[in-house]
């Protein structure tokens, strides 16, 4: 995919409204073929960016370039992109087939070419047989595909979604986001697709743009960002929120020893630190096993001479999701929080419990 050529180029984007800056030096690209989720909270600035890229919205900085010409002046409706936005309802007076072909109208196309764009658009949301189908007949996942369809029936050369599934409900957000991805895919398209939701964007998206405040925080992969956050906001925002002050004391081939409030701990790492360097440690709550009864009658450890990377501390929560269990472990004055397996048994509440962290559940950001 790296070798493909960027499509979409936008540079340096500065957007202010009144006094407050809404995008601060935003810089990214979009390849021939990708689909790149926005990703970040409430007014982060997600809409906006799609707004000025759409050109329904001008920059006071920065430039977007896309095939290679910078369209500063080229009109919305010359651009050639689609949009599927939230809110963009359909005519709830209109047929299936007639919400279809509306775009497909405005662009004075011959009536064989808008029937044949029309049926090929609808068979790829597996939607044939509904054009006759009123639009309040339809249930919510239906409308959706149908407002798909309508955006993809006129081929755009960039398809901008803006929070498409984002007033149906959770199981049916869950169906369509994988359904989405395999319908753009299989049209080649390439996508730019805002969202809040970070599973919604993981599922989706060939890379993610993580924006916070108007600036970009990461851009890469999910497994790339999911793997390696590159800041506090980014490991926060992916539902990462064990993250804790340390001083690196010494460092011997790509294992660094950091003193944090939970005591030294051994951390693998391919970069270099400097010892007394300060730095924040990620404890990943997904690479940690939990040992209920590390402790005898007596009261006394099992082991005399706990390893590297087991802490001990007292459960203090335990909640129940379905999949796994989430535990929350209060270690020297600092509470973290592990997803252990739903079969495991944590123990009691108030119990003093270990747990060992894996070779992996350790990052320096
Ligand atoms: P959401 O997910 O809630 O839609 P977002 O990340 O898409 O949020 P934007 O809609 O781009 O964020 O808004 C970013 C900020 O800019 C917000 O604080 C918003 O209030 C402000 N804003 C957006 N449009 C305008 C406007 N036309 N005039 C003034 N402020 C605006």
């Amino acid at each position: 995919m790296s070798t493909r050529l960027p499509l979409l180029q936008v540079t340096h984007l500065q957007k202010s409204f009144d006094t407050t800056t809404v995008l601060n030096d935003v810089s990214f690209e979009v390849r021939e073929g990708e689909i790149v989720c926005l990703l970040g909270p409430s007014g982060c600035g997600k809409t906006t960016l799609l707004r000025v890229i759409a050109g329904l919205e001008i920059a006071d900085v920065g430039d977007v370039i896309f095939d290679d010409r910078d369209v500063r002046d080229v009109p919305v409706h010359q651009r050639g992109f689609g949009f599927m936005f939230q809110d963009f309802a359909l005519f709830p007076h209109k047929n299936v087939w007639d919400n279809v072909i509306f775009g497909l109208r405005m662009q004075n196309l011959p009536p064989d070419q808008i029937r044949q764009q029309a049926q090929a658009a609808l068979a790829m949301v597996g939607l044939n047989g509904f054009e006759q189908r009123d639009v309040h007949q339809l249930s919510g996942g239906e409308k959706q595909r149908v407002a798909l369809a309508r955006s993809l029936a006129p081929q755009p050369k960039l398809l901008m979604l803006d929070e498409p599934l984002g007033a149906l409900d959770r199981q049916l957000r869950e169906e369509l986001m994988i359904e989405v991805r395999r319908i753009l895919k299989s049209a080649r398209l390439t996508a730019i697709y805002v969202t809040h939701d970070q599973a919604e964007a993981f599922a989706v998206a060939d890379r993610v743009v993580i924006m916070n405040a108007g600036r970009i925080e990461q851009i890469g992969t999910p497994v790339e960002v999911y793997a390696r956050p590159a800041s506090e906001f980014v490991a926060r925002f992916l539902g990462l929120p064990n993250l804790i002050d340390g001083t690196v004391i010494s460092q011997a081939a790509n294992v660094a020893v950091i003193r944090t409030p939970l005591g030294h701990l051994h951390v693998t790492t391919d970069r270099t630190f400097k010892p007394q360097q300060a730095i924040t440690l990620l404890i990943r709550p997904d690479a940690a096993a939990l040992d209920p009864n590390p402790f005898d009658a007596e009261g006394e450890w099992f082991s005399e001479t706990p390893q590297a990377n087991v802490l001990e501390g007292e459960l203090i929560d335990v909640a129940f999701r379905g999949r796994y269990q989430r535990v929350v472990v209060h270690v020297n004055d600092v509470d973290l929080v592990f997803e252990i397996e739903t079969r495991s048994t944590p123990g009691a509440i108030g119990r003093r419990v270990r747990v060992a962290l894996q070779s992996d559940a350790l990052l320096i950001l």
